[in-house]
């Protein structure tokens, strides 16, 4: 008797559920999932086999293994760490972690002390920095505060170069400071870099407290990380999972919409911005489409090389001031193999011989670092010429009230208005919308 009331109760519970379509497996479409599938019916379409997104592993034999890039994440990507946590993945395995070091090989080298709060580990870091002059050393602490300062006044937008220029920036801080630094969490030209997201990254990521700016390094791919794992809860939970489904359109129902002819009472649209677009009603949306747009992508290129002997670069991400690439991750220390992945951001901003032979060049910058490794035995080049969606000035989230009221929601990375768009933006981005859609 008593079991029979249980799966009444648990029926009556399912029949009032929302009937939800996320489109997209991103970790915005993930995140969104894993938040929503206790609460709803859920289906879960994606256009690729695999999910994953921007952020995917790929099978790249003989590597040990490879994503579609290399990703770099930071303590301070919380929603993610507790999302990982939530889904039962074990960090230690899944990742690398070590307080902030900054060392370019051709340049100057500093780490973050690990026993002291911020910004003091900052502070000694710079402080003990190798290659730079204490007036070097002076000049950086002084534009450090300087942003600080900026970011507490809350002052209007301006683009990084602008701003660099008003604290007449040395072309050495330039060089092995800032451009690699805005270039790496911004991928955004200085000229047009929001100093507003830089401030909101330094503030979040740096300034905070100390294990905000430990940086986290994948030991293996994404998908096995995040993707896979995240997806397996989901469907747990009872989501449905529809890979290899491209949705067409998403078309306005009586009551609710109608996703390629199947009735939803809601969905997300969990797509990169330049597929989000098509896939509106035609009626709705114009403050989205005009925010689309006016977006600026740039692409990241990554060289995987595979050596014959074993090698030690001097720091698990070795960097390049004046390189192709402007970060080399030694693999030996992620997992014992003979393997770097090298990192080219901006890679749509370069011409010429080298967007032809990525992989000669890379290893001209690992010759420079490790003169006696020899010639590499493997390599493979993956550039994702859309990797990420410009921080540009003045960039704000489009108004979405006319969508939302019929059931369209929008997630990704690009919608974050605090971060650029990167990997926390689009897990915070997801779970924002399905919280939202469970208050409706
Ligand atoms: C090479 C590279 C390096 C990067 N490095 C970093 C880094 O170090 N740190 C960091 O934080 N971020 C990094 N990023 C950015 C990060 O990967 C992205 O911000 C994030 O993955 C975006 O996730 P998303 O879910 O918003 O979008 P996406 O990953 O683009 O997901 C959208 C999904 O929608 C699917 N889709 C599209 N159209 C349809 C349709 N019609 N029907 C069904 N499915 C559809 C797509 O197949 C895709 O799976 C990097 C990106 C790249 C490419």
């Amino acid at each position: 008797m008593n079991k029979q009331k249980g799966s009444l109760k648990k029926h009556q519970q399912k029949v009032i559920m929302k009937k939800i379509a996320i489109i997209g497996a991103g970790w915005a479409g993930l995140a969104a999932a894993a938040e929503l599938a206790p609460h709803a019916d859920l289906t879960l379409f994606e256009a690729s086999r695999v999910a994953g997104g921007r952020a995917r592993g790929v099978a790249v034999a003989p590597f040990s293994f490879a994503d579609n890039g290399q990703h770099l994440l930071i303590g301070a990507y919380r929603a993610i760490f507790a999302l990982l946590d939530k889904v039962g993945v074990d960090m230690d395995t899944a990742f690398v972690r070590q307080p902030l070091q900054w060392y370019l090989h051709d340049g100057v080298h500093f780490q973050a002390a690990s026993g002291l709060p911020a910004p003091l580990n900052l502070l000694w870091a710079i402080l003990t920095a190798q290659n730079a002059t204490w007036s070097d050393k002076f000049s950086l602490l002084k534009q450090m505060q300087a942003l600080q300062t900026h970011h507490k006044k809350n002052l209007p937008d301006q683009s990084v170069q602008s701003w660099l220029d008003t604290q007449r920036v040395s072309q050495k801080w330039c060089d092995e400071f800032w451009l690699p630094m805005v270039w790496g969490a911004l991928n955004t030209p200085l000229e047009r870099a929001s100093l507003q997201r830089l401030c909101n990254v330094m503030a979040d990521g740096v300034w905070a407290s100390r294990a905000a700016s430990d940086y986290l390094i994948p030991r293996k791919d994404l998908g096995g990380i995040f993707a896979e794992p995240v997806l397996h809860y989901a469907c747990q939970q009872g989501a449905k999972w529809q890979p290899e489904t491209r949705v067409r359109e998403i078309a306005l129902a009586a009551q609710g919409v109608q996703i390629d002819g199947q009735d939803f009472d809601a969905a997300i649209v969990a797509t990169a911005p330049y597929h989000a677009a098509q896939l509106l009603p035609k009626t709705l949306g114009q403050s989205v489409r005009a925010a689309i747009d006016s977006l600026e992508y740039h692409a990241i290129t990554t060289v995987y090389l595979q050596y014959a002997q074993s090698f030690r670069l001097p720091a698990l991400m070795t960097g390049l001031a004046h390189g192709t690439a402007q970060w080399l991750i030694d693999r030996s220390r992620l997992n014992g193999t003979n393997e770097i992945a090298a990192v080219i951001s901006m890679s749509d901003d370069v011409s010429g011989s080298l967007k032809t032979d990525w992989a000669a060049h890379v290893h001209a910058d690992v010759l420079r670092v490790c003169p006696d490794i020899g010639e590499p035995i493997a390599q493979q080049v993956i550039t994702e010429k859309r990797a990420t969606i410009a921080s540009t000035v003045h960039r704000v989230a489009p108004d979405m009230a006319d969508l939302n009221a019929r059931g369209i929601w929008l997630a990704g990375d690009w919608l974050h208005s605090r971060y650029p768009a990167t990997l926390e933006a689009a897990v915070l981005s997801g779970q924002e919308v399905a919280r939202q859609i469970l208050r409706c």
